[in-house]
């Protein structure tokens, strides 16, 4: 099958299990002469509107370390940034911060950070659970990045709900070229396997632009995500940050962020599907943009305002400086004015 149309076509069927990772490279360099991306956010929207309407889920991000063990290639917070001034946040303040987030609406928080070695299963667990019993009706997500199989457990059993993990690339050789050679591929895939084994509600994601990314690369991501089927894909643009070996590559584009977007949505018709603040970040209504293209969820900070600036994975990150009930009240504003409506539940994955 090579006619774009024709893929598209097969894509809004449901029939996109059938297309190979060869039909879908090619696709993606048909896709970038221009002239496709409407066609495929129309399909995106008409397939994700049975599911879930106009909805668009908040989840609230507590940002709760920038202290990180790691040092990937891309990443503005890695270990070998001796200019970022680290912080971490101790219980009290997480629990004031989802404490807040709920007299706001949120009725999701996600605790993301670097792999921290301060934050063990004894840190994390009260933590989790203190949450879980002032807010039952919240589930709480955590971003903490590759832990133990028996760490992913007891932090379940705390109470955690979902757990995001971006893949970052489903193509061995490029993991090893975004990362260095103490993290591994086979770890990273078998970490989301693990999660899916203990009953969270998992997600994955990459970055659209990353360097030594290729449509052949990408097709490898799409037909990961495919047949793994997560319940939420995290997908932005690569920005680069200037204290990073990336430093001087270009970011991707908003174009095909959200082609990229669209494309997923009609994959996977019933993943919840977040438009990153490096998508706002890279264009103004990046966000809108992303709804537009298919995506159902926004993701603004609940974190301290004094310490979003510190969290910079990457240059010129938006939303740093406002306090967590303006990041509300002006992402309502935007989802609304593309026709999308905010809803206060937890926004479980519907499959
Ligand atoms: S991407 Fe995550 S694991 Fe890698 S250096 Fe940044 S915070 Fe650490």
């Amino acid at each position: 099958m090579n006619d774009v149309s024709e893929i598209i076509e097969a894509l809004y069927r449901g029939d996109g299990g059938a297309l190979s990772a060869d039909d879908i490279a090619s696709f993606l360099d048909e896709c970038e002469s221009g002239g496709y991306d409407e066609v495929l956010a129309e399909r995106a929207r008409n397939v994700r509107e049975p599911i879930y309407g106009n909805r668009v889920f908040v989840r609230g991000l507590i940002e709760i370390s920038n202290i990180c063990k790691n040092d990937c290639l891309y990443c503005g917070i890695r270990r070998s940034n001796r200019n970022c001034i680290r912080y971490r946040l101790d219980e009290d303040t997480i629990i004031l911060c989802a404490d807040e987030g709920y007299e706001l609406g949120f009725r999701t928080f996600v605790l993301q950070g670097g792999e921290d070695a301060y934050y063990t299963d004894d840190v994390m667990c009260p933590i989790i659970s203190r949450i879980k019993s002032s807010h039952p009706d919240c589930a709480v997500t955590l971003s903490l990045g590759e832990r133990s199989r028996d760490s992913y457990r007891r932090m379940r059993e705390a109470g955690a709900d979902r757990y995001l993990l971006r893949h970052e690339t489903a193509n061995p050789d490029h993991y090893a070229q975004l990362h260095p050679a103490s993290m591994s591929y086979e770890n990273r895939i078998q970490c989301l396997y693990t999660l899916r084994e203990l009953g969270y509600q998992v997600g994955c994601g990459f970055m659209v632009g990353s360097p030594y990314q290729t449509n052949r690369r990408i097709a490898n991501d799409l037909c990961f995500i495919r047949d793994f089927y997560p319940d939420m894909c995290g997908v932005g643009p690569f920005v680069p940050h200037h204290e990073t070996p990336f430093a001087s590559f270009p970011s991707g584009t908003v174009e095909k962020t959200c082609r990229l977007l669209s494309i997923i949505r009609l994959l996977c018709p019933h993943v919840l599907l977040p438009a990153t603040t490096a998508l706002g970040t890279i264009h103004p209504r990046g966000r809108e943009m992303g709804i537009l293209a298919g995506a159902n969820v926004v993701m603004p900070n609940l974190s301290p305002v004094g310490v979003r600036k510190q969290y910079e994975l990457y240059d010129n990150k938006i939303c740093t400086g406002e306090e967590s009930a303006q990041c509300r009240d002006c992402l309502e504003l935007r989802i609304r004015s593309v026709g999308g409506e905010i809803v206060t539940d937890r926004g479980d994955v519907k499959k």
